[in-house]
């Protein structure tokens, strides 16, 4: 049924709007009131949203070839150009992975610098990096679709999820039958990868990591109905946020939709993020939106 949180009356902002079958679960993911904000708009095409250790909300804004900034109260550049850079996330130090599209993962170095991860796989140049997630273990997980390759010939043979290990520079193909592979996560405890597939299949998949770096047992653990997944983040608790073209989907741990949150633009990719980590931001097309929740990313 369609769940409608109305507090207008209460609060300056448009209410957030939920669509749960069962109600009880908005109590137990969102405040009492929680509501949709927007916070910046008229930007391009926005993704890649995370929260950096400084208190700050890092994106990319793809086309524009920039990072911004969102620091509570405006929006500013943080970096350009950016390499057309697409997701992002942090490493164990903190410091910032970038995928970008331009064809290569970064990491920007406490001093600011930019250094390149890796830009190739056997030889041949990558298609244009989406997303990125990093295990406990420091190894950071990419994407490689061939979304952002434009004018550039594709030289892999296939569009890949990929395991770099920073300290040994090793790179591998760890599954090679997506059609577009794009966001990534692990469970709390690392043993399981979801990816999700932006293209036909529109699906996220999973995957029991094995203890020597490798993926087992792939099999769909949901299907999004609206649009298709493009990022997607657990919370502490397993469930799967991904976005989707209503706004963003909640499953259980056990693949089950739970709350769709339902926004006026689709939405590309989101993070967990705030003061006490239990905003969740949300990149969706022109406008970068946030809500709280009572949830957060799984301890790191
Ligand atoms: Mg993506």
């Amino acid at each position: 049924m369609r769940f409608l949180l109305t507090f207008t009356l209460l609060l300056p902002l448009p209410a957030a709007d939920f669509d749960a079958k069962d109600p009880s679960v908005l109590a137990k993911l969102f405040p009492k009131g929680a509501a949709l904000r927007r916070l910046a708009t008229d930007m391009q095409f926005i993704e890649g949203p995370v929260w950096m250790p400084a208190g700050f909300l890092v994106f990319s804004d793809i086309p524009a070839n920039e990072l911004k900034r969102w620091d509570g109260q405006s929006v500013a550049s943080f970096r350009t150009p950016s390499q057309h850079t697409n997701g992002n996330t942090l490493d164990r130090q903190g410091r910032l992975i970038s995928a970008e599209h331009d064809g290569r993962l970064s990491r920007t170095e406490a001093d600011g610098q930019v250094v390149t991860l890796v830009d190739s796989f056997e030889g041949k140049k990558l298609n244009s990096p989406n997303d990125a997630v990093v295990k406990r273990d420091g190894s950071i997980w990419f994407t490689d679709p061939d979304y952002g390759l434009g004018t550039r010939a594709k030289e892999q043979p296939g569009n890949y999820v990929y395991r770099f290990d920073p300290a040994k520079r090793a790179i591998t193909a760890v599954v090679k039958d997506f059609d577009k592979p794009n966001g990534l996560c692990f469970s709390p405890d690392e043993r399981r990868l979801y990816v999700a597939d932006s293209g036909k299949p529109r699906h996220i998949r999973v995957f029991d990591v094995q203890l020597d770096g490798t993926l087992a047992n792939g099999r769909v653990f949901a299907t999004i109905d609206k649009g298709g997944p493009d990022g997607i983040r657990a919370d502490e608790a397993g469930r799967i946020w991904s976005s989707s073209g209503d706004g963003a989907q909640v499953f259980s741990p056990d693949g089950q939709l739970l709350v769709r949150i339902l926004l006026p633009e689709a939405a590309a990719n989101l993070t967990f993020g705030g003061k006490d980590g239990r905003t969740l931001f949300l990149t969706a097309r022109k406008s970068l939106y946030a809500v709280e929740t009572r949830t957060r990313a799984p301890k790191r």
